[in-house]
């Protein structure tokens, strides 16, 4: 594995406003990371702190395993922190050459990534022609100019409609696909939970979860169960070492588990109990609820 950014016990304070407290993540290469939070938890401040637009207080992070300085391990970084800004009487075209020149990269990427981002029709038209969806994706067309090993992207669908939004989407889905690794701050659940491969939870500055997605909603997967007689029911469950507790809602028994249980395994135990279902669902909890648990463990 190739670390691309490690982050150590980050700290940062505005004055009185203590913005990240103690926040550490490894990046991987090939991965895609989400920093959820509410409004104010500090990604966007944890993100300016590594791209050295924001001074941290204290602690430490590191591109590149720490082989390449500050200044030079950031020409491999691509980045979205502020809304897109281009000059609006100029082309998409014109407006990512001048890119190219500032940043010192050939014009030959420029088609490319005009076309990754659906706007290669549209290159002669000028910037200020286009919806704020367009303007998104030009800046990541404009961020992806030299290949960057890396894509830090924050909120990159506010705003949006929801067409814009899926858009976004599906480059991001895109982008990652081809092995770019990716950042993105976003405070919307559904968006973390569709894009990215592993999260941190903030709050108020803090940690609450770090790890993959995956990890975060099968940590409580649970059965949902029926059967015509629903005393025998519970009674076999609260004699199966798995089982840490039952729950009656409506006609349904709710099972929480101590330990993971294979659904075909509890349908055979019960069986030989005796019991033979009418309903069986496993599920686990979405994204949602596990972050309305984990957010609301620290109010
Ligand atoms: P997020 O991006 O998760 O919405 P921010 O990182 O922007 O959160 O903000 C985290 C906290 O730091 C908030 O309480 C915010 O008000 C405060 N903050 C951010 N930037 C500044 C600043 N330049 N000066 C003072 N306080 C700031
Ligand atoms: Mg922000």
């Amino acid at each position: 594995m190739e670390t691309i950014l490690s982050i150590k016990n980050l700290y940062k304070n505005y004055g009185k406003v203590k913005a990240v407290k103690n926040v550490s993540l490894e990046i991987q290469k090939g991965n895609v990371y989400g920093i959820l939070g509410p409004n104010g938890s500090g990604k966007s401040t944890t993100l300016g702190i590594v791209l050295n637009v924001v001074n941290k207080t204290s602690g430490d992070y590191e591109w590149f395993g720490g082989k390449l300085k500050d200044s030079e391990a950031l020409k491999h970084v691509g980045a979205i922190i502020e809304r897109p800004n281009f000059y609006p009487y100029m082309t998409a075209e014109q407006n990512l050459k001048l890119v190219c020149k500032i940043k010192g990269v050939k014009y030959d990427n420029i088609h490319k990534k005009l076309e990754l981002v659906g706007l290669l029709e549209r290159k002669d038209s000028k910037f200020s022609t286009f919806s704020l969806g367009m303007k998104q994706r030009l800046a990541i067309a404009s961020a992806l100019l030299n290949d960057p090993e890396i894509l830090i992207l924050d909120e990159p669908t506010n705003g949006l409609d929801p067409q814009g939004i899926h858009q976004i989407r599906e480059i991001i889905r895109v982008i990652a696909a081809t092995g770019t690794t990716i950042l993105l701050a976003s405070h919307l659940l559904d968006e973390v939970e569709k894009v990215c491969s592993h999260v941190l939870v903030l709050r108020k500055g803090e940690i609450l979860y770090s790890g993959t997605v995956d990890g975060m909603t099968s940590k409580e997967s649970f059965f949902e169960l029926q059967a015509e007689n629903t005393s025998l029911l519970t009674e076999a469950l609260s004699e199966h070492p798995s089982v840490a507790k039952t729950a009656v809602e409506e006609s349904k028994v709710i099972v929480y588990l101590k330990e993971d249980l294979k659904a075909d395994d509890l349908n055979r135990y019960l069986f030989q109990k005796n019991v033979v279902l009418t309903h069986l669902n496993k599920r686990k909890n979405s994204l949602e609820e596990q972050f309305l648990e984990l957010t609301a463990e620290k109010q």
